[in-house]
């Protein structure tokens, strides 16, 4: 038994590194992909720890590799490395005594073999859902109607009316309050339908200890019973070939059997790089729903409907200029009012424009840094004289072919923003055209000295 070798301080540390990560990364994540680690050993200032699949050692190493070395370091000064090694678990069958009094040795028949996890009932897969993320709660307009109607169609529907639906956008955007709902109201106006909301990051937990206890029949089995499956966030699945396999299947049975999908991700299906293109496609074949970044109006919407849920009076002042100045995600522009609320509360200050200022200085700054696509076409569009529509349109014409590649350059270099993205923000243009846009803006800015000037000038305005 390795745990016998194990020096009783150094198990002390484990216990503390594991109960740190568990308070950063939350239970479920530490659940998935933490606690079946097994400290194997300490040797030469190197920590070696185990994981049953290699899978999970690659997903632990690039997840949490860092943090778990770092968190070992604090604890023992002696610690330099930390090995995570793939190591088959040790399978004992797990027994249990049925009917057996103390005295007497239980029969075989009495013996009974324990069944692994995964054959408990496909609802208690489900995470836990959030109360306040319900339709009431979420405020709609122009950059999320569509997601929002598609949501409703599918609780209120008798059949699945798209399968699946496809929600898609940025961080903090309502993806998940969306799906909640979904969830919430079909299980108020359909008791007896099953409803399965979980993460992408989740569903390849089930399925790696399915594959792990040799179980995936039934796993797929117990997916089939399922009538509502939601799987957030499944851009997680990326490039993790066997289980893009096995969702494709449990995705495609489902859909074939008429149960409703719904599936959300941070891209579009046709930008989800490593994804394996029949997946990609299939899940483009319902309703793929965009939302998109908010704009000021849902903002101060959002504010409003906030401020009233927590009863407190907030000035329109103070509304409009986090409306207006928080522009990044409702995640965000929430966070900023409860705080905001908390410190007033706290020391018995009024809300003010003066309270936001200071309370909120990080996040302002933030804030201000963030130059959208939009802002640099209208821009380019001014500083050359061209039409905003022709950033989008088609005309090929260098006098406005030229601004736009400028445009292209400005959105790659000052916006996180992936290529394909940037290409469906100029009219629905492919990545390539991108690429190629930034290279040829590239080159002119060495050979040019003027147009390498006007192209700083106006890197120097966006940036502000
Ligand atoms: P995502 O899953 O897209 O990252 P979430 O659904 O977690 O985003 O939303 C982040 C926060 O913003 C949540 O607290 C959610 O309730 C809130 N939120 C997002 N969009 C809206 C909206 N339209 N109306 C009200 N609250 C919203
Ligand atoms: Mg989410």
């Amino acid at each position: 038994m390795p745990g016998s070798r194990l020096d009783p301080k150094i198990t002390a540390q484990w216990a503390r590194v594991r109960g740190l990560m568990r308070s950063e990364v939350g239970d479920a994540s530490y659940r998935s992909w933490l606690k079946p680690l097994t400290l194997v050993e300490v040797e030469e200032g190197e920590v070696r720890v185990a994981v049953p699949t290699r899978f999970m050692r690659d997903w632990v190493v690039s997840h949490y590799g860092d943090r778990l070395r770092a968190l070992w370091m604090a604890e023992n000064p002696a610690i330099g490395n930390l090995d995570i090694f793939v190591e088959a678990p040790r399978t004992k069958p797990v027994v249990r005594q049925v009917g057996a009094s103390r005295n007497q040795a239980p029969s075989a028949a009495a013996l009974k073999k324990v069944e692994p996890a995964t054959a408990t009932d496909i609802s208690s897969i489900s995470a836990p859902l959030d109360p306040r993320f319900v339709f009431e709660n979420f405020v709609v307009g122009k950059p999320n109607e569509l997601a929002y109607a598609a949501a409703r169609r599918v609780a209120d529907s008798e059949v699945a009316p798209f399968n699946p639906l496809f929600l898609y956008g940025g961080v903090g955007l309502g993806k998940t309050h969306l799906m909640h709902a979904i969830a919430h109201h079909t299980r108020q106006k359909f008791p007896e339908r099953r409803v399965v909301y979980l993460s992408a990051e989740k569903f390849m937990y089930h399925f790696i200890r399915a594959l792990r206890f040799h179980d995936t029949v039934s796993f797929k089995e117990r997916f089939r019973s399922v009538d509502l499956l939601m799987i957030d966030d499944v851009q997680f699945i990326n490039g993790k070939e066997s289980t893009q396999e096995e969702f494709f299947h449990t995705f495609n049975d489902l859909v074939d059997n008429n149960r409703q999908v719904v599936i959300s991700a941070d891209k579009s299906p046709s930008d989800m790089e490593g994804m394996e293109e029949r997946l990609r496609s299939r899940l483009g074949w319902g309703l793929v729903a965009d939302i998109h970044a908010t704009n000021y109006e849902l903002r101060l919407g959002i504010m409003d409907s906030k401020a009233e849920r927590i009863g407190i009076e907030i000035p329109t002042k103070v509304k409009e200029f986090l409306a207006h100045r928080i522009t990044s995600n409702v995640r965000e522009l929430e966070g900023a009012l409860n705080r905001v609320v908390a410190h007033a509360t706290l020391v018995g200050r009024e809300i003010s424009l003066e309270t936001c200022q200071d309370v909120l200085h990080d996040i302002l700054r933030a804030n201000d840094r963030r130059v959208t696509i939009e802002e640099i076409q209208k821009k380019v569009a001014e500083h050359f004289n061209i039409r905003m529509a022709d950033m989008h349109s088609a005309r090929r014409a260098r006098a406005i072919a030229r601004p736009r590649q400028v445009a292209m350059y400005l959105a790659k270099q000052l916006t996180s923003r992936s290529l394909p993205e940037i290409g469906r923000k100029f009219g629905g243009r492919d990545h390539t055209t991108v690429m190629h846009a930034v290279k040829k803006v590239e080159e002119l800015r060495q050979a040019d000295v003027t147009f390498c000037e006007d192209v700083d000038l106006l890197r120097r305005m966006l940036e502000g």
